[in-house]
């Protein structure tokens, strides 16, 4: 595949009829999803300057893809922007973006005063249903940026990964390569569009004639009928966090027996335990599990390695995998690279990595590289390389964490927190089982305040900081100390707290 715009566009011309998108209520084919596309397309090409970003903001909707697609083929990046974002943290991705135009999928909130044009969800069906005049189009190619995802930055602003057409066809060529995938196979599509890790499941599913089945929040909120819903899906790829699929495994019945269909386990994002590993084997004998590896701004994933018995019995941390065919990694102290088999930061360099983030050259230039003219990304990720080309994982060298499959840093966190009216200072520490992050937890020396009881206070404390960070980022446990423990150079000594809790 050459082009990701065009290969789907074509199989809407080979087959109109086939189901692109079903969920509980809705069934969209590929031919509705290429002429909605297009309609998008010719409206923002004659009313949205040239370069500058879209923003589209909803949740799992088809809507939400054909908004994609349209912004796309009018030569716009898109923004994925999740319907539940707090305030705060949306006016903070748009001062970054500029964007040109808001596609609401979902109602736009209110309070967010705005030069930028809204299109509501009304004008957005006017549009996808309107008869627009054809014309020539200039799509989204080669370097240029095909998508923006915010991802949480040290500093409390979110950073904006740029992946380009480039990036996704190396991505999307490798996955439908290298898994097993066949034509028009049903897709889990569960992780928001906000999240990378949903990539994994759109462009593979739309460019071999899949169809995505969405699984909405409300759903997964509600496990009973999580349990119920999902045999009834017909599933053959399922692609999620270790996380997601530790949930469902809750329900005994969710196995080999009870969900044939089940063919390709894809896990991303995070740390896929030895236990969720083995279950997953007796659970789906006949399915095919994979761990997969890799950061956004790597796009998506980039290594990969087949569960197997053999495999669990071999290493005591499940092995990230190999490497993508066009794609290397290199381990470095610094900027040196270590012998063979040592241990030291997972380097990328291939056509995969990112061309940087929006906006941010001071970022940009800490994290981005090039090598012999490739560009290359330093992971914060500590790994080691074997011989054999096996890439092991070894956690973070930085304060970057992931609850949940959720990519946080631990600075954001301690830069709202201390804008909080109660708080004075605080410092935010994951607590760990089994390499996962099971809790996070909040040191604060908090000023002085008229609550009783220190749930009130903890529960006033969450309130406010939730007006600034998404709900995955607000600690579950609060300790109120008198201060800080520093070191010896005077800042606070986050690595002995994360010793404490976790002693
Ligand atoms: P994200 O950008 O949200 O995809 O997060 C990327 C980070 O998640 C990586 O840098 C790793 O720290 C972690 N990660 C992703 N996949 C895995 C995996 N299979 N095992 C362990 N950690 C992972």
């Amino acid at each position: 595949m050459q082009n990701i715009i065009e290969a789907i566009d074509k199989l809407a011309s080979e087959k109109p009829e086939a189901v692109a998108y079903q969920s509980e209520t809705e069934t969209f084919s590929y031919q509705i999803l290429r002429q909605w596309s297009n309609s998008l397309a010719y409206f923002l090409n004659q009313h949205v300057a040239a370069e500058k970003p879209i923003v589209v903001f909803g949740e799992l909707e088809f809507e939400m893809i054909a908004s994609f697609l349209g912004s796309v083929k009018s030569g716009h990046a898109y923004i994925p922007i999740e319907s539940n974002t707090p305030l705060d943290r949306i006016q903070l991705i748009l001062e970054v973006a500029q964007p040109a135009m808001i596609l609401s999928v979902l109602p736009w909130p209110a309070e967010i005063p705005l030069e930028i044009p809204v299109l509501t969800p009304t004008d957005l069906a006017e549009v996808f249903n309107s008869e627009q005049e054809p014309i020539e189009l200039q799509p989204v190619s080669e370097d240029e940026t095909f998508y923006i995802i915010f991802t949480s930055g040290t500093t409390g602003v979110p950073k904006g990964v740029q992946i380009s057409h480039k990036n996704l066809l190396s991505f999307t060529n490798w996955d439908l390569k290298d898994f097993g995938i066949k034509t028009g196979m049903r897709f889990l599509s569960q992780a928001p569009y906000s999240f990378d890790l949903s990539v994994m499941s759109v462009y593979p599913a739309l460019c071999s004639g899949g169809t995505l089945v969405p699984v909405e929040k409300s759903v997964i909120n509600d496990f009973k009928k999580l349990f119920e819903f999902l045999p009834k899906l017909a599933l053959e790829v399922w692609v999620s966090t270790p996380s997601f699929i530790d949930i469902c495994l809750m329900e005994k019945t969710f196995d080999g027996e009870h969900v044939p269909s089940l063919k390709i386990f894809q896990f991303c994002g995070e740390e896929l335990t030895r236990k969720t590993a083995k279950e997953l084997l007796t659970r789906f004998p006949n399915a095919k599990i994979f761990n997969t590896y890799g950061p956004t701004e790597a796009t998506v994933a980039m290594t990969q390695i087949e569960v197997t018995d053999e495999l669990l019995t071999t290493y005591d941390r499940v092995p990230i995998g190999y490497i993508k065919e066009d794609t290397e990694v290199l381990i470095y102290d610094g900027d040196q690279e270590v012998s063979e088999g040592e241990a030291g930061e997972i380097i990328i360099k291939g056509p995969s990595v990112s061309k940087g983030y929006m906006h941010n050259p001071e970022k940009t230039a800490a994290a981005f590289f090039e090598i012999d003219g490739v560009p290359a990304y330093h992971t914060g990720d500590a790994g080691r390389l074997h011989v054999d080309g096996l890439l092991l994982y070894e956690g973070r060298i930085d304060f970057q964490v992931k609850l949940h499959g959720f990519r946080i840093e631990l600075e954001d966190i301690d830069h709202h927190l201390e804008k909080v009216s109660y708080v004075k200072q605080a410092t935010v520490v994951p607590k760990y089982q089994n390499h996962k992050v099971q809790q996070l937890v909040a040191y604060v020396v908090v000023n002085d305040n008229d609550f009783e009881k220190a749930y009130q206070l903890t529960k006033a404390i969450k309130e406010e900081l939730g007006e600034g960070v998404m709900e995955y980022m607000i600690p579950q446990k609060f300790i109120y100390v008198e201060h800080l423990p520093l070191t010896a150079n005077g800042k606070i000594d986050r690595k002995r707290l994360i010793n404490e809790v976790n002693s």
